[in-house]
């Protein structure tokens, strides 16, 4: 049975997205399957990752969530070199769903239901969300066996953590009780810069094992990546930030076989 992990903050930018479109990379490249679930109207997961968005109106996460269609039936396969990537995608369109999933019943399980339809074929799901607390970002919760939370390493980095714990904890209690904390990760770390230096000892000192060991630097190659609709393994594999999602995905390999990092 794969293992379903958010990747969810409410603040905008942070590297959610970065996160979940080059984990995906590298979790297939250490012979993992993935598959990368985008929740996020914006779609920039779906683009980012190669996908053309205009192609898949009528076929993406919000019909899905919309009891529309099944979920094998919206999975984009792309074959990248001897990879394959697997995608449910998004599209702007999925902006609706807010508002159309409120009259519906179990709105919060709809992404749960159809996560497992499809879980015993995947080692990792990897579910993108939108900077927001919104019924989606619940559905990505209520679905994940565990949420995974960047941060970006700036001043005001911990600001809206208490919120998002709070959403959390409320999910935990009322909707998914087996919810854990993947892990919390820095993300945009500048190690010339002492700001960087001083939020990330705050935010180990706050959340200390819960902290990943890896550390994403700020690397400008990750964010060229996604306009050529590339991977950072792909674009490029030997700068910093490649090296950095490497890493990430072998701790998380290694923490899930219960192997020490
Ligand atoms: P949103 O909340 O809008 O969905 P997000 O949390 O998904 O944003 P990203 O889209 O991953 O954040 O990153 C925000 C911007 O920062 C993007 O332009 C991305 O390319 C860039 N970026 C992300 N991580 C890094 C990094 N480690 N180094 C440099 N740039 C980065
Ligand atoms: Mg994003």
């Amino acid at each position: 049975m794969g293992k379903v992990i958010t990747i969810a903050n409410q603040k905008g930018g942070v590297g959610k997205t970065t996160t979940a479109v080059n984990l995906t990379a590298y979790f297939t490249y250490l012979g993992k399957k993935v598959l990368l679930v985008d929740t996020d109207p914006q779609a920039n997961a779906s683009s980012g990752i190669g996908v053309e968005i205009f192609r898949v109106e009528g076929n993406n996460i919000y019909q899905v969530l919309l009891g529309f269609k099944r979920a094998k039936d919206v999975i984009l396969k792309l074959v990248r070199g001897s990879m394959e990537f697997h995608i449910i995608p998004s599209h702007p369109e999925l902006a609706g769903a807010e508002v159309e999933l409120i009259n519906e019943l179990a709105r919060e399980f709809r992404l749960k239901r159809t996560m497992e339809e499809v879980k015993e074929k995947y080692d990792f799901i990897l579910i993108d969300t939108p900077p927001s607390l919104n019924i989606l970002t619940i559905n990505a919760l209520t679905a994940a066996d565990s949420v995974l939370i960047p941060l970006q390493t700036e001043y005001y980095a911990m600001e809206g953590l208490t919120s998002l714990l709070k959403t959390i904890e409320k999910v935990t209690d009322h909707l998914n009780p087996a919810l854990q904390i993947e892990g919390i990760l820095l993300t945009m770390f500048d190690s010339r810069n002492n700001i960087c230096h001083q939020v990330a000892e705050e935010v180990t000192r706050h959340f200390g094992w819960q902290v990943f060991e890896t550390v994403i630097p700020r690397n400008v190659r990750l964010t060229e990546a996604p306009s050529f609709g590339k991977t950072i393994f792909e674009y490029d594999g030997k700068s910093k930030g490649a090296m950095g999602y490497q890493r990430l995905a072998l701790e998380i390999v290694q923490k899930n076989q219960g192997i020490p990092a």
